[in-house]
């Protein structure tokens, strides 16, 4: 078992989707909740301590390499002392196998998209550069963002995809992208409004979202008991 700053991560015995076979994977045992001090970035990913609590949110097959989220693989009571231990492969580089595993099952291009992303933070997490991954995320969230047969929360990818535009320096798309942020989109308009300004003014870098800001997307019941008190008041 490692704990990182109150992550706790475990060996656990998987069983592969594709091929049945049994294996040992680290998985998140325990994670803090999102409070409104928690690192949260504007693509609204939360900052993890460690990419390995990252790299644990999905699992390798030693036998046949399928790599997906964790959540697809059935957990099993076999001791992971008594099973062959998933491939010693670099945080990110998982991420990069499971879009492998996505194009060869044809999954849709916002499972590439999202896989891509993680792989940006993960890269990040561990001191790596991430720019191809921002790359490959924006071009498969712009083939989501195309597909007409996609019924997803478009107003919300368009953000994402603004704020992966402004990440990579190409700020007249990100402003595009802002524009088409509408409030189907569930998000707050002045967090839109926010990052439309850093990408009128050239401003490429990550940005941390302020504690009111996390706390409205975040912890939304915790928010409504506020105002609550505030009109008992
Ligand atoms: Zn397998």
């Amino acid at each position: 078992m490692q704990v990182i700053e109150e992550f706790t991560i475990k060996p656990t015995t998987l069983v592969c989707p594709a091929c049945q076979s049994m294996f040992a994977s680290p998985t998140i045992v325990t994670m803090p909740t999102i409070s409104r001090d928690t690192p949260v970035e504007a693509d609204l990913h939360r900052v993890l301590p460690d990419a390995a609590v990252r790299a644990a949110l999905v699992a390798m097959c030693p036998a046949c390499n399928y790599t997906w989220w964790v959540t697809a693989y059935r957990p099993h009571l076999f001791k992971p002392q008594l099973v062959p231990p998933t491939p010693l492969v670099d945080s990110p580089k998982k991420f990069a196998h499971a879009v492998l595993t996505g194009r060869q099952n044809q999954a849709h291009a916002l499972d590439l998209a999202l896989l891509a992303l993680n792989g940006c933070w993960c890269a990040r997490e561990a001191g790596q550069p991430h720019e191809r991954w921002l790359d490959l995320a924006g071009a498969e969230l712009e083939k989501a963002l195309k597909d007409p047969e996609w019924k997803g929360n478009r107003g919300y990818y368009h953000y994402i995809m603004g704020e992966i535009c402004r990440q990579s320096g190409y700020f007249k798309g990100a402003i595009e992208h802002f524009g088409a942020v509408g409030p189907s989109s569930m998000l707050p308009r002045e967090l839109v409004e926010r990052q439309k300004v850093h990408a009128v003014s050239g401003d490429a870098k990550p940005v941390r979202l302020p504690p009111d800001l996390v706390e409205t997307i975040f912890c939304p019941q915790a928010r409504r008991r506020e105002s609550l008190v505030s009109e008992e008041q």
